[in-house]
């Protein structure tokens, strides 16, 4: 099995050390395994600025001594554990008035794999229904569900991303809120997010964290997924978005699943930002 979404405590809300993370995905019998800690933005004085979310915490700006220490911590723990691919991944929001920095980030580290996710809308981080409701007081549902995949959308048309993580991730919160929403709210928008994905001939995330929440499905759906290999995107990246011991493995079978039934063969798992074809039925 392969795991393409997993936190390590170098994310704030993560409490898997590298190490548990490695022995874990052993017990498991997960033999690929990508950490991808997050790349937010936050505010600072005056204004936004990206952060990787690592303990301390590193800016964009930072001198690059500060995460080759991290690369070198990383590659001591990859060595005790020959058995498993085990990949220095980054799960980077899009953030644009950023573009340049991220650009050069993304150059000067030596990622294997990186994730391009939308988190945040205007200040509002959406993982959180207070701020989820917040946005919604200001906006309408519809200004919500089209600014997300708009996001999406020119995060996958920046180019600096290997696969789109959790496409309709914007559902939860409103899940969470009790609202109702219908695929013919956001199919639209969404679309035009993952005609973006085929273009560039991305990979698209099939994250099985959406199980364990409110919308109780991979995200993004089964029906989104089947509108991307229509569409053309080549392959997916599985991956649970784990940041407990539990989650190192929940749900990536049924993740396999969905992404085969609704027609893909492959999954890729990315070493140095190349993919490894795996098919899917070997999964
Ligand atoms: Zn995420
Ligand atoms: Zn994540």
């Amino acid at each position: 099995m392969i795991n393409s979404h997993v936190h390590s405590t170098l994310s704030v809300d993560s409490s898997l050390s590298l190490r548990e993370i490695c022995e874990i995905a052993l017990e498991k019998k997960i033999d690929r395994v990508a950490v991808t800690n997050h790349l937010v933005p936050i505010s600072s004085g005056s204004g936004r600025k990206i952060m990787w979310e690592l303990t301390p915490p590193i800016t964009i700006d930072a001198p690059p001594d500060l995460w080759k220490k991290h690369f070198e911590e990383f590659k001591a723990v990859r060595e005790d554990f020959p058995q498993l691919t085990l990949a220095f991944g980054i799960e980077a929001d899009f953030y644009a008035p950023i573009l340049s920095e991220l650009k050069a980030l993304l150059e000067a580290v030596p990622f294997d794999f990186v994730l391009g996710s939308t988190h945040y809308l205007n200040k509002y981080c959406i993982s959180f229904r207070e701020a989820c409701a917040a946005y919604l007081k200001e906006n309408a549902l519809e200004t919500y569900l089209k600014h997300y995949f708009e996001m999406s959308r020119e995060a996958a048309a920046s180019g600096l991303f290997d696969s789109m993580a959790h496409l309709d991730y914007c559902l939860e919160a409103p899940a969470e809120l009790g609202m109702k929403i219908e695929l013919r709210d956001y199919e639209e928008f969404a679309k035009k997010s993952i005609d973006e994905i085929a273009r560039r001939k991305m990979a698209i995330e099939v994250n099985s964290c959406g199980l364990r929440k409110a919308v109780k499905n991979t995200f993004p759906s089964f029906e989104l997924l089947e509108y991307a290999y229509a569409a053309g995107v080549p392959a997916v990246t599985i991956g649970s978005d784990a940041h407990r011991a539990g989650e190192i493995d929940f749900g990536l079978r049924e993740a396999v699943e969905v992404a085969k039934k609704a027609g893909f063969e492959n999954a890729w798992f990315f070493v140095e930002r190349k993919p490894v074809e795996i098919p899917l039925s070997s999964l």
